[in-house]
Order: structure tokens, then C-alpha cells, then sequence
């Protein structure tokens, strides 16, 4: 068993064993049935995970991040009318001044 991640508690726990389980990665959580235990101390019973396969370590990291850092959309960059030179905001494809239509750089 490899450890993995600590979860911040059990819905974060099961919402990542879903993803693991997703990518074909072998996991389980511990930790979050020792709730009602006494004597432990809190950092102690938060769910966590760990992978059956370590050789899973890598992947599982990556899914991991992107899990927890998901990637912002990209927003569309500003252009300039070629026929005016009007600044127009990326959401748009016409100017909103000429009405031309934007020309794709790509
Ligand atoms: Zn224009």
C-alpha cells in the first residue's frame, strides 16, 4: 500500500476514489472510520487515501492535481479590428464599432 493524500474529509475522500477508480487505479480510504475512536487526535482521523499499487504513485499524483488545481478556462484573448482598429473583447467575433468580423490569426 502506498499513502497518497490526506483528504480534507470523507465526501473529498470518496469524490477522489471515484476519479482514481475512473483511471483504472486501485485505492481505498482509511482513517475516516476511526471517527468515533477516543484518544485520537483530529489530524489522525481524516480520511485517507492510499493506492493497492504503488506503481500507481505517479499517476495518481497527476490526477491528484489536477483534482485540486483544475486548470482555468483560457480566456479569449482581445483583438483589434483590421478595418477600423477598434479594440474588440475576445468573447465577440464582430466589431462591435465596423460590425467586420474578426480574422483568425491561427
Ligand atoms: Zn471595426
Amino acid at each position: 500500500m502506498q499513502r497518497l493524500y490526506q483528504a480534507a474529509n470523507r465526501i473529498e475522500a470518496q469524490l477522489l476514489l471515484d476519479l482514481l477508480a475512473r483511471h483504472r487505479i486501485d485505492a481505498a480510504v482509511f482513517g475516516d472510520y476511526l471517527a468515533g475512536a477516543a484518544g485520537e487526535l483530529p489530524a489522525d482521523i481524516l480520511p485517507t487515501l492510499w493506492l493497492t499499487d504503488e506503481r500507481d504513485l505517479a499517476r495518481a499524483r497527476q490526477l491528484l492535481t489536477d483534482f485540486l488545481n483544475p486548470p482555468p478556462a483560457a480566456p479569449a484573448a482581445d483583438w483589434d479590428c483590421p478595418a477600423c482598429g477598434e479594440q474588440v473583447e475576445g468573447d465577440f467575433d464582430l466589431c462591435w464599432n465596423c460590425g467586420r468580423a474578426r480574422v483568425s490569426s491561427h
